[in-house]
């Protein structure tokens, strides 16, 4: 079993329109994780390409979501503020390929990146519909992806694949786009193990996969629009509920909460 240390990075601060609370910001919650012989990325956020030019990231995103751009928030900067280099990234788990997650895929080239196969596919054959949350600029250098067929394994009542090891799994969690997963994350803390979830984007608020849930105005609708199975979004969001409630030793995050990330700051 590998020795795991996971550290929660910002690796994109947004300003909706409308926000008008620190507590509405959003961000983009990834992990980095030390493993015994290199490091590992569940999710990226933003790139430094994506900063040069944030055409890249298309003008309705840019212009609804307001992302702050700064450069020191990227995976890149952060892994080197660490004192790693990006070669030593040697693998990047998403949870789906939505431009806010895996923009910094391109900073890392040496990396294998993870994906599930319907995410993979969306991403390179979208439907209408999903043309726009997807920019295939962010992978244009040639990554290697690994698509992984996900299922199989049990984890928490949950499907899941081994992505990288046993401690890194893929956990499909359908709605918010075709192939969309949480990745679970084997974490060892003073000698014992726990189990971290990044749920990616199946709920945007801590509240809603509470007991008993309750959310943001607008939040439930935009999540509805943003949703390409919105029965099984839905029937996710229910299943996390239920996980937190059970399991509360596993513990499950957003990918865009400010208060989820706060609380995991050390
Ligand atoms: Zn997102």
């Amino acid at each position: 079993m590998t020795d795991t240390f996971v550290h929660h990075l910002n690796c994109g601060t947004m300003r909706p329109v409308g926000a008008r609370w620190a507590s509405e910001l959003v961000v983009a919650h990834v992990l980095l994780v030390e493993r015994d012989d290199a490091l590992l990325l569940v999710d990226t956020g933003f790139g430094t390409a994506d900063l040069a030019s944030p055409r890249r990231l298309g003008t309705p995103f840019v212009t609804m979501m307001r992302p702050e751009l700064d450069e020191a928030e990227t995976a890149v900067r952060q892994v080197e503020a660490l004192g790693y280099a990006a070669s030593d990234v040697r693998d990047i788990v998403v949870t789906h390929m939505d431009l806010d997650h895996v923009g910094g895929i391109g900073d890392f080239p040496d990396a294998r990146i993870h994906v599930d196969l319907a995410e993979l596919d969306a991403a390179r054959n979208p439907s209408l519909r999903e043309r726009s949350r997807y920019r295939n600029v962010q992978w244009s250098h040639g990554p290697r992806f690994v698509p992984h067929s996900t299922g199989g394994d049990r984890w928490f009542g949950f499907d899941s694949v081994r992505a990288v090891g046993d401690d890194v799994l893929l956990v499909p969690l359908r709605g918010h786009s075709r192939g969309h997963c949480g990745v679970a994350v084997r974490e060892s803390v003073d000698g014992e193990d726990r189990w971290l979830l990044h749920a990616g984007d199946s709920h945007f608020f801590h509240g809603e996969i509470a007991t008993p849930p309750h959310t943001r105005p607008g939040l439930t609708f935009f999540q509805k629009i943003m949703a390409a199975d919105e029965k099984a979004r839905r029937h996710n969001q229910a299943r996390l509920a239920e996980l937190a409630t059970a399991h509360p030793e596993v513990r499950v995050f957003s990918a865009h909460d400010p208060a989820d990330l706060t609380r995991f700051a050390r």
